[in-house]
């Protein structure tokens, strides 16, 4: 392969020595962690392959610089881009008012189907933390990507659509429980089997590869039944229909539990564990957020709907030292497509100081190595951060939390990433 495209052949992917990888560098601070990540991500590269291989990058346009130069916030070509090259990286955009986008990001996730955000969520030694035991967090959040109340089908109070979707629900439904009818602003859930167990595959199968413990699904079914519960259900039957050789539910613990009882589901749960199995359970979302404060050991992978999956990866980002540093990507494992990003916003009272935290899309780059097949670069750069932020040498974010840290800029964290490689 010479032509630098990314490719995917029957469904891995294939990497040429010298990718194209488009990125968005992004509003706000974006350009500022953009251009400290770039670096740090050449200089890795060039290490650990010395020459053989490189990384050729190739700006596209989003947001603000977009709109300025195009007078689109999301210009055609950049979504054909990052199609033709199925990989990307991109800096936080900001959120146009009134720009015809919910948001730039959704919008992004939705054209390319981008079904899994992917939020791994674990502990750097010496990150402030406002728990006791951040180091118990080592968590890879599956966020389902494309439906639920983020599919936008929201109507405003006071608006004809509002107004026939409650006549439809009372009148043809027999619904009585809408509160205040004629005042109510209505929004639609969208959960399906078929998006519910795509991104069930892809967590099991992650899973399995990176030999994890287990998979929790997050839910709220007992509240919102045929949805939230949907999930559930529909996930526990993927998992004994696609991987039943290789995991075991609390689905068939429940069902030998009513059939021989709960000593025997104790002892099938315990042998298939003994036997490698990964585990699939469940949680309802508001224990599971008292869970991970008070025994995140006891979770690992974690698959949820939209949701639920926005607030658990910020509450979880919180728990290991804040979004400065949270990685993310949003990835469609079917078509390769993949745009890996910095978790947080703009930052705009920041913008070009070169002050902010690069973590965030630093890490998001490592995920990207690994998914590119490139994984020695991702842990030369990991392992660089951890002797960075061990030694105290670190942004204002950290610096202003640590006792005894020296406070670099954005760009000189970079340089001591690089210096650490
Ligand atoms: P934000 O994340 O931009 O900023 C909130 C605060 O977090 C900042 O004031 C700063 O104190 C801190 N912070 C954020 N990033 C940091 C970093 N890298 N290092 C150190 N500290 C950091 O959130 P906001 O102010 O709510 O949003 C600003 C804009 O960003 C909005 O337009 C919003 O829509 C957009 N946004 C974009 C994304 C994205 O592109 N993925 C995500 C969230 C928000």
């Amino acid at each position: 392969m010479t032509d630098g495209k990314i490719k995917i052949v029957d469904g891995t992917l294939m990497t040429p020595d010298k990718p194209i990888i488009p990125f968005i560098e992004g509003d706000g601070t974006g350009p500022d962690i953009w251009r400290a990540a770039q670096r740090v991500f050449d200089e890795a590269v060039k290490k650990v392959y010395q020459g053989k291989r490189a990384i050729q990058w190739k700006e596209v346009l989003a947001g603000e610089k977009a709109f300025n130069q195009t007078g689109s916030w999301l210009p055609k070509e950049t979504l054909e881009i990052i199609d033709e090259y199925l990989i990307a990286i991109k800096g936080p955009l900001t959120t146009p008012i009134g720009g015809g986008f919910r948001s730039l990001n959704v919008a992004l996730r939705q054209e390319l189907d981008l079904y899994v955000c992917l939020r791994p969520v674990r502990y750097f030694e010496g990150v402030p933390s406002p728990v006791k035991h951040p180091e118990k967090v080592d968590m890879v959040i599956f966020r389902e990507n494309t439906e639920d109340i983020y599919a936008g089908i929201e109507f405003p109070e006071g608006t004809k659509e509002a107004k026939e979707l409650v006549d439809i629900l009372q009148k043809d439904f027999g619904v009585t429980s809408i509160r205040f009818p004629e005042t109510s602003a209505i929004a639609i859930k969208p959960i399906s089997i078929e998006g519910t167990q795509r991104l069930i595959r892809s967590a099991i199968e992650f899973a399995l590869k990176e030999k994890r413990d287990s998979v929790t699904l997050v839910h709220k079914g007992n509240i919102m039944k045929y949805t939230e519960g949907g999930f559930k259900n529909w996930a526990y039957d993927l998992a004994e229909k696609e991987f039943g050789d290789s995991v075991f539910t609390w689905q068939q613990y429940d069902k030998i539990k009513e059939s021989h009882g709960e000593k025997e589901a104790n002892k099938a749960q315990a042998d298939a564990l003994a036997a490698g199995k990964l585990l699939i359970k469940d949680s309802i979302a508001d224990i599971f957020l008292q869970q991970i404060l008070t025994r995140p050991d006891e979770f690992d992978v974690v698959a949820t709907m939209n949701l639920n999956g926005d607030y658990i990866s910020d509450a979880l980002a919180a728990q290991v030292g804040g979004i400065g540093i949270a990685p993310g990507a949003n990835i469609n494992y079917v078509t390769g497509h993949a745009i890996f990003e910095a978790t947080h916003g703009t930052a705009p009272k920041y913008a070009n100081l070169d002050k902010v935290n690069p973590s965030s899309v630093i890490l998001s780059g490592c995920l990207l190595f690994e998914h590119i097949g490139w994984p020695e670069v991702s842990k030369a750069i990991t392992s660089s951060l951890e002797t960075t932020i061990a030694k105290k040498t670190v942004t204002y974010d950290f610096a202003r939390l640590m006792d005894g840290a020296t406070e670099v800029s954005c760009s000189g964290f970079a340089d001591q990433l690089i210096q650490n490689l």
